[in-house]
């Protein structure tokens, strides 16, 4: 038996054992915040998961990771995705600023902050965008002004998605005016729990409110949570947007828990009929075999990528997965409300819609958001004309 097959059954075992119903198929997943009550299976869960080190498999076993290859844990994820158990832990701790610390941070920082974040213990959020700095994000205006031992921050962030219950926040901000607009710029991490951060939610038109305004006065930041050099932030702050990046475009794996080809065609035969095991519209059936081979191209071409780079997640190059991996998972969306029909457009469940529907809805109306945040459409293919294929502005 090989490493790897040996390494797979032990894996599935491990999982069969651990992971409890409770936490596989939809729910809850844990993003680390002191404010949000787990469920008791999601909590036994995460710390399965933690005493394992598998929340960050390929981080150092002395940060609180698991140790693992890339191709260890994409072995993991595999068999995560084979018994649909959810991802223990998600959101900005383990996905941006603890990769970005483990290349950017000191030793103290490391120490201080990723075991924290491995362990689920605290939420973070991204203090980036400003009301006149979001595809222009160099032109930030929150000032950061040494104060001794620490610096004293005053501005206002928007659309800082999960300030309201975030513990953490890493802040761009601007330490010396003077400068060439991307010279003066810092990265920090600060805590939310402190007089001068206030968070006030935007509220969507579905009512919800994933992300806030956060007003910053005189907000604290200690002298040792200043990661890079001072006036050197936007290198750090770039390189979190490539961990950004790669995560949306699906270059980091994650259990994946539904095999969304499988989904389309399953739907396809149940909305518009099935004739001999096919679905029946041989206009549609062509249309799901195109959108699952751009996916099935698309996976592979990810996987051959990471094979290909030894050091960890590409540079600029992740804007073109950012930019592929949101335009096919937006599409996907379409072709699966496509397909419902009208019922592909169901808001509640109490007028007859149902799960299937209900997530057509939601998938529908967040994988635009995709194509926007972590830098639009536009800035990646800026970036890829630039950065990538080194072309004239
Ligand atoms: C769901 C969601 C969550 C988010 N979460 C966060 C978060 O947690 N923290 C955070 O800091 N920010 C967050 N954002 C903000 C996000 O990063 C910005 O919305 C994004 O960078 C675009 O900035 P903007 O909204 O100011 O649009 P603008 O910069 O005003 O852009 C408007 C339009 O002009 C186009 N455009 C702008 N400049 C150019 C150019 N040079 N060339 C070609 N086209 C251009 C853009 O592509 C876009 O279509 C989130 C956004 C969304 C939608």
């Amino acid at each position: 038996m090989s490493e790897a097959t040996e390494f797979r059954a032990e894996v599935a075992a491990w999982l069969a054992d651990n992971c409890p119903a409770g936490a596989r198929g939809p729910g809850q997943i844990p993003n680390g915040s002191t404010k949000i009550t787990l469920e008791p299976d999601v909590a036994q869960w995460l710390a399965a998961m933690v005493e394992k080190g598998w929340t960050a498999p390929t981080w150092p076993k002395e940060y609180g990771g698991g140790g693992l290859s890339a191709g260890q844990a994409k072995i993991l994820f595999e068999e995560m995705g084979e018994i649909g158990a959810r991802s223990p832990l998600m959101g900005m701790g383990t996905s941006m600023i603890g990769p970005t610390l483990l290349e950017y941070g000191t030793e103290e920082q490391k120490q201080q902050h990723l075991p924290k974040i491995a362990r689920g213990e605290f939420q973070w959020c991204q203090g980036y965008s400003e009301p006149n700095a979001g595809s222009d994000l160099a032109a930030l205006k929150t000032r950061a002004i040494d104060n001794g031992d620490h610096y004293l921050i005053t501005g206002q962030k928007i659309w800082t998605s999960g300030a309201a219950t975030a513990d953490w926040m890493f802040i761009l901000v601007r330490t010396d005016p003077d400068a060439p607009k991307h010279e003066g710029i810092s990265f920090m991490m600060l805590p939310m729990d402190q007089a001068g951060v206030t968070t006030k939610p935007i509220r969507l038109i579905s009512g919800s409110s994933p992300f806030c305004e956060t007003f910053l006065d005189d907000a604290v930041a200690q002298k040792s949570d200043l990661v890079g050099e001072l006036n050197k932030g936007w290198t750090v702050g770039k390189r979190l947007l490539q961990f950004e990046r790669s995560g949306i475009g699906g270059l980091t794996g994650g259990a994946r828990a539904a095999n969304p080809g499988a989904t389309l065609v399953r739907i396809a035969k149940q909305y518009i009929g099935e004739e001999q095991g096919k679905i029946a519209d041989p206009a549609m059936r062509r249309t799901i075999l195109d959108m699952n081979m751009q996916r099935a191209a698309f996976q592979y071409t990810a996987q051959r990528a990471n094979e290909e780079n030894k050091s960890g997640i590409p540079g600029a190059a992740t804007s073109i997965f950012k930019l592929v991996g949101a335009g096919l998972q937006r599409d996907g969306a379409d072709l699966k409300r496509e397909i419902m029909g009208f019922r592909g457009l169901g808001a509640h469940e109490e007028v007859g819609f149902n799960a299937d529907e209900l997530k057509a809805t939601e998938e529908f109306l967040h994988l635009r958001t995709t194509t926007i945040y972590g830098g639009s459409n536009e800035i990646q293919s800026n970036i890829i004309a630039k950065r990538v294929l080194g072309l004239p502005e």
